[in-house]
Protein backbone atom coordinates (compact mmCIF):
# COMPACT_ATOMS: atom_id res chain seq x y z
CA UNK A 1 0.00 0.00 0.00
CA UNK A 2 0.92 3.38 -0.86
CA UNK A 3 2.72 4.90 1.90
CA UNK A 4 5.24 7.08 0.02
CA UNK A 5 8.00 9.49 1.73
CA UNK A 6 7.40 12.06 3.86
CA UNK A 7 10.75 13.58 3.48
CA UNK A 8 9.29 17.27 4.06
CA UNK A 9 7.07 16.81 6.72
CA UNK A 10 3.65 17.96 4.79
CA UNK A 11 1.84 15.00 6.26
CA UNK A 12 2.94 15.38 9.78
CA UNK A 13 2.20 18.66 9.57
CA UNK A 14 -1.47 18.92 8.57
CA UNK A 15 -2.79 15.85 10.99
CA UNK A 16 -1.23 17.84 14.03
CA UNK A 17 -3.81 20.59 12.82
CA UNK A 18 -6.30 19.80 10.05
CA UNK A 19 -8.81 18.29 10.38
CA UNK A 20 -10.63 17.29 6.99
CA UNK A 21 -13.95 16.98 5.62
CA UNK A 22 -15.61 13.55 4.85
CA UNK A 23 -12.74 11.24 6.61
CA UNK A 24 -12.70 9.19 9.88
CA UNK A 25 -9.59 10.98 11.14
CA UNK A 26 -8.69 8.10 12.99
CA UNK A 27 -8.00 6.26 9.29
CA UNK A 28 -5.33 8.41 8.59
CA UNK A 29 -2.37 7.78 7.42
CA UNK A 30 -2.40 4.23 8.14
CA UNK A 31 -5.87 2.35 6.63
CA UNK A 32 -6.41 5.82 4.39
CA UNK A 33 -3.68 7.44 2.53
CA UNK A 34 -3.18 11.40 2.77
CA UNK A 35 -1.32 12.72 0.19
CA UNK A 36 0.04 16.34 0.06
CA UNK A 37 -0.42 17.87 -3.51
CA UNK A 38 2.32 20.15 -4.80
CA UNK A 39 0.36 21.50 -8.21
CA UNK A 40 -1.91 20.31 -10.47
CA UNK A 41 -1.24 19.99 -14.77
CA UNK A 42 -4.17 18.77 -17.01
CA UNK A 43 -5.66 15.88 -15.57
CA UNK A 44 -2.78 15.01 -13.51
CA UNK A 45 -2.07 16.29 -9.26
CA UNK A 46 1.16 16.61 -8.90
CA UNK A 47 2.70 15.02 -5.33
CA UNK A 48 5.14 16.37 -2.96
CA UNK A 49 6.57 12.57 -3.04
CA UNK A 50 7.29 13.30 -6.76
CA UNK A 51 4.14 11.18 -7.99
CA UNK A 52 1.85 12.06 -10.56
CA UNK A 53 -2.09 11.12 -9.55
CA UNK A 54 -4.48 10.67 -12.49
CA UNK A 55 -7.36 12.74 -10.97
CA UNK A 56 -10.46 10.71 -12.40
CA UNK A 57 -12.72 12.32 -10.14
CA UNK A 58 -11.84 16.04 -11.09
CA UNK A 59 -11.13 16.98 -7.37
CA UNK A 60 -14.81 16.12 -6.08
CA UNK A 61 -16.55 16.93 -9.51
CA UNK A 62 -15.40 20.66 -9.57
CA UNK A 63 -12.66 20.82 -12.05
CA UNK A 64 -13.91 21.17 -15.99
CA UNK A 65 -10.91 21.80 -18.05
CA UNK A 66 -8.23 20.56 -16.24
CA UNK A 67 -5.95 21.95 -12.94
CA UNK A 68 -4.20 25.06 -13.48
CA UNK A 69 -6.06 25.65 -16.90
CA UNK A 70 -4.09 29.01 -17.67
CA UNK A 71 -6.49 30.61 -19.20
CA UNK A 72 -9.24 30.79 -15.59
CA UNK A 73 -6.28 31.66 -13.89
CA UNK A 74 -5.19 34.28 -15.79
CA UNK A 75 -8.90 35.71 -15.59
CA UNK A 76 -8.75 35.66 -11.71
CA UNK A 77 -5.26 37.34 -11.44
CA UNK A 78 -6.47 40.13 -13.85
CA UNK A 79 -10.03 40.67 -11.59
CA UNK A 80 -7.46 40.60 -8.37
CA UNK A 81 -5.39 43.85 -9.65
CA UNK A 82 -8.62 45.46 -10.51
CA UNK A 83 -11.13 44.76 -7.55
CA UNK A 84 -11.09 41.37 -5.05
CA UNK A 85 -14.40 42.08 -3.60
CA UNK A 86 -17.46 44.51 -2.77
CA UNK A 87 -20.39 44.07 -0.56
CA UNK A 88 -23.32 43.23 -3.11
CA UNK A 89 -25.92 44.77 -1.01
CA UNK A 90 -26.00 48.29 -2.87
CA UNK A 91 -23.42 47.93 -4.81
CA UNK A 92 -23.02 45.77 -8.35
CA UNK A 93 -19.83 45.05 -10.26
CA UNK A 94 -19.13 43.87 -14.13
CA UNK A 95 -18.62 40.37 -13.39
CA UNK A 96 -21.70 39.73 -11.62
CA UNK A 97 -23.51 41.21 -14.02
CA UNK A 98 -22.32 40.03 -16.98
CA UNK A 99 -22.01 36.30 -15.25
CA UNK A 100 -25.53 36.42 -14.82
CA UNK A 101 -26.67 37.77 -18.02
CA UNK A 102 -24.74 35.08 -19.87
CA UNK A 103 -26.24 32.10 -17.21
CA UNK A 104 -29.72 33.39 -17.88
CA UNK A 105 -28.94 33.18 -21.51
CA UNK A 106 -27.62 29.43 -21.35
CA UNK A 107 -30.61 27.89 -18.45
CA UNK A 108 -33.11 25.34 -19.69
CA UNK A 109 -35.41 27.00 -21.41
CA UNK A 110 -39.12 25.28 -22.18
CA UNK A 111 -41.49 26.35 -24.80
CA UNK A 112 -44.75 28.35 -23.27
CA UNK A 113 -43.09 28.76 -19.88
CA UNK A 114 -41.20 31.91 -18.71
CA UNK A 115 -37.75 31.75 -18.45
CA UNK A 116 -35.32 31.76 -15.85
CA UNK A 117 -34.71 35.62 -15.24
CA UNK A 118 -32.80 36.26 -12.21
CA UNK A 119 -29.42 35.05 -10.63
CA UNK A 120 -28.96 35.19 -6.73
CA UNK A 121 -25.82 34.10 -5.91
CA UNK A 122 -24.14 32.31 -2.99
CA UNK A 123 -20.92 30.47 -2.47
CA UNK A 124 -20.63 27.30 -2.42
CA UNK A 125 -23.46 24.23 -3.28
CA UNK A 126 -24.90 23.83 -0.53
CA UNK A 127 -25.62 27.54 0.52
CA UNK A 128 -27.36 27.30 -2.98
CA UNK A 129 -29.66 24.83 -2.58
CA UNK A 130 -30.26 27.15 1.12
CA UNK A 131 -31.10 29.87 -1.26
CA UNK A 132 -33.71 27.90 -3.39
CA UNK A 133 -35.41 25.96 -0.50
CA UNK A 134 -35.76 29.43 1.35
CA UNK A 135 -37.08 31.05 -1.58
CA UNK A 136 -39.35 28.26 -2.44
CA UNK A 137 -40.87 28.61 1.38
CA UNK A 138 -40.79 32.49 1.44
CA UNK A 139 -42.76 32.61 -1.86
CA UNK A 140 -45.57 31.03 -1.03
CA UNK A 141 -45.37 32.82 2.79
CA UNK A 142 -45.27 36.28 0.66
CA UNK A 143 -48.89 34.91 -0.83
CA UNK A 144 -50.22 33.84 2.22
CA UNK A 145 -49.96 30.31 1.56
CA UNK A 146 -48.75 29.52 4.79
CA UNK A 147 -49.26 25.75 5.25
CA UNK A 148 -47.28 25.03 2.43
CA UNK A 149 -44.01 23.97 5.08
CA UNK A 150 -43.10 21.21 3.27
CA UNK A 151 -40.36 19.78 0.91
CA UNK A 152 -40.82 16.91 -1.35
CA UNK A 153 -37.13 15.45 -2.13
CA UNK A 154 -36.12 11.92 -3.63
CA UNK A 155 -34.92 8.35 -2.19
CA UNK A 156 -30.94 8.29 -2.12
CA UNK A 157 -30.69 12.41 -3.27
CA UNK A 158 -27.79 14.63 -1.76
CA UNK A 159 -28.09 18.15 -2.04
CA UNK A 160 -25.06 19.40 0.75
CA UNK A 161 -23.83 19.00 4.56
CA UNK A 162 -25.39 22.35 6.06
CA UNK A 163 -28.55 21.52 7.62
CA UNK A 164 -31.20 23.00 5.26
CA UNK A 165 -29.52 20.77 1.94
CA UNK A 166 -29.12 17.67 5.19
CA UNK A 167 -32.59 17.99 5.54
CA UNK A 168 -33.45 17.73 1.83
CA UNK A 169 -30.97 15.21 1.59
CA UNK A 170 -31.35 10.86 1.66
CA UNK A 171 -27.41 9.62 2.14
CA UNK A 172 -28.13 7.54 5.59
CA UNK A 173 -24.47 8.12 6.27
CA UNK A 174 -24.56 12.04 6.19
CA UNK A 175 -28.05 12.41 7.33
CA UNK A 176 -29.04 9.83 10.36
CA UNK A 177 -27.09 11.98 13.28
CA UNK A 178 -28.47 15.01 12.17
CA UNK A 179 -32.26 13.56 11.74
CA UNK A 180 -33.05 15.54 15.11
CA UNK A 181 -32.20 18.92 13.90
CA UNK A 182 -33.50 18.56 10.56
CA UNK A 183 -37.08 20.55 8.87
CA UNK A 184 -39.46 18.18 7.65
CA UNK A 185 -38.92 16.50 4.40
CA UNK A 186 -41.13 13.95 2.28
CA UNK A 187 -39.02 11.84 0.35
CA UNK A 188 -40.44 10.28 -3.09
CA UNK A 189 -38.77 6.77 -4.18
CA UNK A 190 -35.70 7.45 -6.62
CA UNK A 191 -36.52 6.80 -10.31
CA UNK A 192 -32.98 4.98 -10.36
CA UNK A 193 -32.66 2.65 -13.18
CA UNK A 194 -30.46 0.42 -11.30
CA UNK A 195 -33.70 -0.38 -8.67
CA UNK A 196 -35.13 -2.48 -11.62
CA UNK A 197 -37.38 -5.43 -11.03
CA UNK A 198 -36.60 -7.61 -13.21
CA UNK A 199 -38.31 -7.36 -17.23
CA UNK A 200 -38.63 -3.38 -16.11
CA UNK A 201 -37.31 -0.73 -18.25
CA UNK A 202 -35.40 2.44 -17.11
CA UNK A 203 -38.74 4.11 -18.60
CA UNK A 204 -40.51 1.83 -16.54
CA UNK A 205 -39.12 2.72 -13.70
CA UNK A 206 -39.55 6.50 -14.32
CA UNK A 207 -43.33 5.97 -14.79
CA UNK A 208 -43.44 3.98 -11.58
CA UNK A 209 -41.80 6.72 -9.10
CA UNK A 210 -43.52 9.53 -11.15
CA UNK A 211 -46.97 7.58 -9.68
CA UNK A 212 -45.76 7.42 -6.21
CA UNK A 213 -44.46 11.10 -6.37
CA UNK A 214 -48.12 12.11 -7.68
CA UNK A 215 -49.52 9.87 -4.79
CA UNK A 216 -47.33 11.81 -2.26
CA UNK A 217 -47.89 15.41 -3.46
CA UNK A 218 -51.63 14.38 -3.19
CA UNK A 219 -51.74 13.01 0.00
CA UNK A 220 -50.15 16.33 1.30
CA UNK A 221 -51.83 18.46 -1.31
CA UNK A 222 -51.35 22.58 -0.19
CA UNK A 223 -48.53 21.15 2.62
CA UNK A 224 -45.36 21.27 0.29
CA UNK A 225 -43.59 24.18 -1.21
CA UNK A 226 -41.28 22.60 -3.76
CA UNK A 227 -39.60 19.44 -4.76
CA UNK A 228 -36.00 19.16 -5.38
CA UNK A 229 -34.17 16.78 -7.21
CA UNK A 230 -30.74 16.12 -9.04
CA UNK A 231 -31.54 15.56 -12.47
CA UNK A 232 -30.50 12.18 -14.51
CA UNK A 233 -27.79 11.59 -11.71
CA UNK A 234 -27.73 10.72 -8.15
CA UNK A 235 -24.31 11.28 -7.91
CA UNK A 236 -23.40 11.50 -4.10
CA UNK A 237 -26.09 8.85 -3.52
CA UNK A 238 -23.47 6.32 -5.71
CA UNK A 239 -23.78 7.92 -9.45
CA UNK A 240 -27.32 6.17 -9.76
CA UNK A 241 -28.94 7.42 -12.75
CA UNK A 242 -32.60 7.24 -14.10
CA UNK A 243 -34.00 8.11 -17.53
CA UNK A 244 -34.67 11.27 -18.49
CA UNK A 245 -38.38 10.64 -19.09
CA UNK A 246 -38.46 11.35 -15.15
CA UNK A 247 -37.68 14.87 -15.91
CA UNK A 248 -40.50 15.24 -17.78
CA UNK A 249 -43.50 13.60 -15.65
CA UNK A 250 -41.87 15.33 -12.60
CA UNK A 251 -41.90 18.42 -14.14
CA UNK A 252 -45.73 17.94 -14.91
CA UNK A 253 -46.68 17.13 -11.57
CA UNK A 254 -45.07 19.71 -10.11
CA UNK A 255 -46.94 22.13 -12.09
CA UNK A 256 -50.35 19.77 -11.37
CA UNK A 257 -50.13 20.40 -7.86
CA UNK A 258 -48.70 23.53 -7.97
CA UNK A 259 -45.49 22.90 -6.57
CA UNK A 260 -42.24 24.56 -7.21
CA UNK A 261 -39.82 22.42 -9.00
CA UNK A 262 -35.99 23.10 -7.89
CA UNK A 263 -33.45 21.21 -10.19
CA UNK A 264 -29.69 20.96 -8.38
CA UNK A 265 -27.45 20.45 -11.02
CA UNK A 266 -24.50 21.57 -8.77
CA UNK A 267 -22.76 17.98 -10.11
CA UNK A 268 -24.00 17.83 -13.31
CA UNK A 269 -24.08 20.76 -15.12
CA UNK A 270 -21.94 22.42 -17.18
CA UNK A 271 -21.17 19.49 -19.65
CA UNK A 272 -21.27 16.42 -17.84
CA UNK A 273 -23.93 14.96 -18.73
CA UNK A 274 -23.72 15.56 -22.25
CA UNK A 275 -25.32 18.64 -22.59
CA UNK A 276 -25.03 21.60 -20.86
CA UNK A 277 -27.72 20.92 -18.65
CA UNK A 278 -29.46 17.47 -17.82
CA UNK A 279 -32.67 19.05 -17.64
CA UNK A 280 -32.18 19.52 -21.61
CA UNK A 281 -31.74 15.79 -21.96
CA UNK A 282 -35.84 15.44 -20.86
CA UNK A 283 -38.50 14.18 -23.93
CA UNK A 284 -40.25 16.97 -26.05
CA UNK A 285 -37.54 19.52 -25.69
CA UNK A 286 -36.06 19.52 -22.43
CA UNK A 287 -37.46 20.61 -19.11
CA UNK A 288 -37.12 23.89 -17.00
CA UNK A 289 -37.20 23.97 -13.51
CA UNK A 290 -38.70 27.13 -11.49
CA UNK A 291 -35.09 27.04 -9.42
CA UNK A 292 -31.98 25.66 -10.94
CA UNK A 293 -28.90 25.42 -8.32
CA UNK A 294 -25.59 25.69 -9.54
CA UNK A 295 -21.99 25.78 -8.53
CA UNK A 296 -19.03 23.31 -8.63
CA UNK A 297 -17.99 23.37 -12.13
CA UNK A 298 -19.36 26.98 -12.75
CA UNK A 299 -15.59 28.38 -11.88
CA UNK A 300 -14.55 25.70 -13.77
CA UNK A 301 -13.34 24.56 -10.66
CA UNK A 302 -11.04 27.21 -9.44
CA UNK A 303 -13.38 28.87 -6.87
CA UNK A 304 -16.05 28.41 -4.74
CA UNK A 305 -19.73 30.39 -6.06
CA UNK A 306 -22.74 28.73 -6.35
CA UNK A 307 -25.73 30.71 -7.73
CA UNK A 308 -29.82 30.00 -7.94
CA UNK A 309 -31.41 30.71 -10.71
CA UNK A 310 -35.13 31.96 -9.97
CA UNK A 311 -38.29 32.82 -12.45
CA UNK A 312 -39.53 36.31 -12.59
CA UNK A 313 -42.77 35.39 -10.90
CA UNK A 314 -40.24 33.94 -8.11
CA UNK A 315 -38.83 37.73 -7.83
CA UNK A 316 -41.93 39.50 -8.32
CA UNK A 317 -43.10 36.97 -4.85
CA UNK A 318 -40.99 39.16 -2.95
CA UNK A 319 -41.76 42.65 -4.12
CA UNK A 320 -42.80 44.74 -1.64
CA UNK A 321 -43.11 47.65 0.93
CA UNK A 322 -42.42 45.73 3.72
CA UNK A 323 -38.44 44.47 4.26
CA UNK A 324 -39.95 41.13 5.79
CA UNK A 325 -41.13 39.93 2.74
CA UNK A 326 -37.92 40.87 1.09
CA UNK A 327 -35.60 38.01 0.43
CA UNK A 328 -32.48 38.95 2.68
CA UNK A 329 -30.43 35.94 2.64
CA UNK A 330 -26.81 37.10 2.46
CA UNK A 331 -23.37 36.20 2.70
CA UNK A 332 -20.47 37.87 3.15
CA UNK A 333 -19.54 36.90 -0.20
CA UNK A 334 -21.83 36.96 -2.32
CA UNK A 335 -21.14 37.17 -5.80
CA UNK A 336 -17.09 37.56 -5.24
CA UNK A 337 -15.56 39.04 -7.98
CA UNK A 338 -12.68 37.03 -8.37
CA UNK A 339 -15.16 33.97 -8.49
CA UNK A 340 -17.22 35.59 -11.14
CA UNK A 341 -14.55 36.40 -12.97
CA UNK A 342 -13.25 32.76 -12.57
CA UNK A 343 -16.77 31.36 -14.22
CA UNK A 344 -16.79 33.83 -17.13
CA UNK A 345 -13.49 32.15 -18.18
CA UNK A 346 -14.48 28.76 -17.62
CA UNK A 347 -17.94 29.84 -19.82
CA UNK A 348 -16.29 31.56 -22.55
CA UNK A 349 -13.90 28.09 -23.09
CA UNK A 350 -17.40 26.45 -23.49
CA UNK A 351 -17.74 29.46 -26.33
CA UNK A 352 -13.97 28.57 -27.92
CA UNK A 353 -13.29 24.93 -27.32
CA UNK A 354 -16.66 22.81 -28.78
CA UNK A 355 -16.11 21.31 -25.28
CA UNK A 356 -19.93 19.75 -25.28
CA UNK A 357 -18.82 17.89 -28.85
CA UNK A 358 -15.36 16.68 -27.83
CA UNK A 359 -16.95 15.81 -24.51
CA UNK A 360 -19.52 13.23 -26.85
CA UNK A 361 -16.69 11.70 -28.03
CA UNK A 362 -14.79 11.54 -24.14
CA UNK A 363 -18.12 9.69 -23.39
CA UNK A 364 -18.26 7.57 -26.40
CA UNK A 365 -14.35 6.60 -25.66
CA UNK A 366 -15.02 5.83 -21.95
CA UNK A 367 -17.89 4.35 -23.05
CA UNK A 368 -15.73 1.46 -25.13
CA UNK A 369 -13.09 1.09 -22.31
CA UNK A 370 -14.92 0.43 -19.81
CA UNK A 371 -17.44 -2.06 -21.71
CA UNK A 372 -15.37 -5.07 -20.86
CA UNK A 373 -15.39 -4.23 -17.25
CA UNK A 374 -18.84 -4.88 -16.99
CA UNK A 375 -18.74 -8.63 -17.75
CA UNK A 376 -16.31 -8.82 -14.47
CA UNK A 377 -17.72 -11.33 -12.04
CA UNK A 378 -17.86 -8.27 -9.31
CA UNK A 379 -19.32 -5.65 -10.78
CA UNK A 380 -23.41 -5.95 -10.59
CA UNK A 381 -23.81 -2.93 -12.99
CA UNK A 382 -21.98 -0.79 -14.98
CA UNK A 383 -23.53 2.78 -16.66
CA UNK A 384 -22.91 5.91 -17.96
CA UNK A 385 -24.58 8.94 -18.76
CA UNK A 386 -22.23 11.11 -20.83
CA UNK A 387 -18.70 11.57 -18.76
CA UNK A 388 -20.28 9.64 -15.52
CA UNK A 389 -19.30 6.07 -15.63
CA UNK A 390 -19.99 4.11 -12.75
CA UNK A 391 -18.77 0.78 -11.53
CA UNK A 392 -20.93 -1.37 -8.67
CA UNK A 393 -19.01 -3.72 -6.73
CA UNK A 394 -21.20 -6.65 -5.58
CA UNK A 395 -20.34 -10.04 -3.90
CA UNK A 396 -21.46 -12.50 -6.71
CA UNK A 397 -22.13 -10.10 -9.84
CA UNK A 398 -25.64 -10.08 -9.37
CA UNK A 399 -27.09 -6.61 -7.45
CA UNK A 400 -29.08 -9.14 -4.84
CA UNK A 401 -25.68 -9.18 -2.33
CA UNK A 402 -23.62 -6.30 -1.74
CA UNK A 403 -19.81 -7.21 -0.11
CA UNK A 404 -19.74 -7.03 3.60
CA UNK A 405 -19.43 -3.29 4.58
CA UNK A 406 -16.62 -4.56 6.63
CA UNK A 407 -14.14 -5.62 3.73
CA UNK A 408 -14.13 -2.03 2.94
CA UNK A 409 -14.10 -3.39 -0.61
CA UNK A 410 -14.01 0.53 -1.93
CA UNK A 411 -11.54 1.48 0.50
CA UNK A 412 -9.03 -1.15 -0.98
CA UNK A 413 -9.96 -0.56 -4.25
CA UNK A 414 -9.13 3.50 -3.59
CA UNK A 415 -5.73 2.31 -2.28
CA UNK A 416 -5.31 0.22 -5.25
CA UNK A 417 -5.11 2.91 -7.45
CA UNK A 418 -3.43 5.13 -5.48
CA UNK A 419 -0.66 2.83 -5.85
CA UNK A 420 -1.24 3.09 -9.24
CA UNK A 421 -1.04 6.35 -9.60
CA UNK A 422 -4.79 7.06 -10.44
CA UNK A 423 -7.50 8.80 -7.98
CA UNK A 424 -10.67 6.51 -7.77
CA UNK A 425 -12.06 7.77 -5.10
CA UNK A 426 -15.41 5.58 -4.54
CA UNK A 427 -18.65 5.91 -3.10
CA UNK A 428 -19.15 3.03 -0.71
CA UNK A 429 -18.49 -0.12 -3.17
CA UNK A 430 -19.00 1.98 -6.38
CA UNK A 431 -16.03 3.09 -8.44
CA UNK A 432 -16.66 6.12 -11.24
CA UNK A 433 -15.37 8.12 -13.51
CA UNK A 434 -15.97 11.55 -13.47
CA UNK A 435 -12.59 12.89 -15.07
CA UNK A 436 -11.56 16.74 -16.48
CA UNK A 437 -13.13 17.02 -19.68
CA UNK A 438 -9.33 17.48 -20.56
CA UNK A 439 -8.33 14.06 -20.15
CA UNK A 440 -6.47 12.20 -23.31
CA UNK A 441 -6.94 9.27 -24.77
CA UNK A 442 -3.92 7.66 -23.11
CA UNK A 443 -4.97 8.99 -19.85
CA UNK A 444 -8.42 7.05 -21.25
CA UNK A 445 -6.54 4.01 -21.27
CA UNK A 446 -4.29 3.80 -18.07
CA UNK A 447 -7.58 4.91 -16.24
CA UNK A 448 -8.80 1.86 -17.67
CA UNK A 449 -5.85 -0.19 -16.84
CA UNK A 450 -5.65 0.37 -13.44
CA UNK A 451 -9.30 0.12 -12.87
CA UNK A 452 -9.56 -3.57 -14.23
CA UNK A 453 -6.32 -4.05 -11.78
CA UNK A 454 -8.05 -2.80 -8.97
CA UNK A 455 -11.22 -4.21 -9.20
CA UNK A 456 -9.26 -7.85 -9.42
CA UNK A 457 -7.45 -6.36 -6.19
CA UNK A 458 -10.09 -5.06 -3.97
CA UNK A 459 -12.16 -8.15 -5.00
CA UNK A 460 -9.71 -11.03 -4.46
CA UNK A 461 -9.78 -11.13 -0.85
CA UNK A 462 -13.67 -10.16 0.38
C1 LIG B 1 -21.71 18.75 -4.03
C2 LIG B 1 -23.18 18.90 -4.12
C3 LIG B 1 -23.86 19.85 -3.34
C4 LIG B 1 -23.19 20.67 -2.28
O1 LIG B 1 -22.19 21.51 -2.76
P1 LIG B 1 -21.03 21.99 -1.75
O2 LIG B 1 -20.30 23.04 -2.51
O3 LIG B 1 -20.19 20.76 -1.48
O4 LIG B 1 -21.68 22.51 -0.53
C5 LIG B 1 -25.21 20.00 -3.54
N1 LIG B 1 -25.86 19.26 -4.44
C6 LIG B 1 -25.25 18.35 -5.21
C7 LIG B 1 -26.03 17.58 -6.23
C8 LIG B 1 -23.89 18.11 -5.06
O5 LIG B 1 -23.28 17.16 -5.77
Amino acid sequence: MIRATDAEGWRARDLEVLWHPCTQMREHPDTLPLIPVAGGEGAWLLGRDGRRYLDAVSSWWTNLFGHAEPRIGAAIAAQARNLEQVILAGFSHAPAVELAEQLLAIAPREAGRAPLAKVFYADNGSAGVEVALKMAFHWFRNRGEDQRTKFVALANGYHGETLGALAVGDVPLYRRVYAPLLAECLFAPSPDAYLAEPGQSPEDCARRAAEALDALLQAHAGEVCAFILEPLVQCAGGMRMHHPLYLRLARDLCDAHGVMMIADEIAVGFGRTGTLFACEQAPAGGIQPDLLCLSKGLTGGFLPLAAALATQSIYEGFLDDSRERAFLHSHSYTGNPLACAAALAALSIFGSDDVLARNRATAARMAALAAPLGSHRHVADLRQTGMIVAFELARDGKRATPFDPGSRVGLRAYRAGLDRGVVLRPLGDILYWMPPYCIDDAQLELLATVTAEVIDEATACA
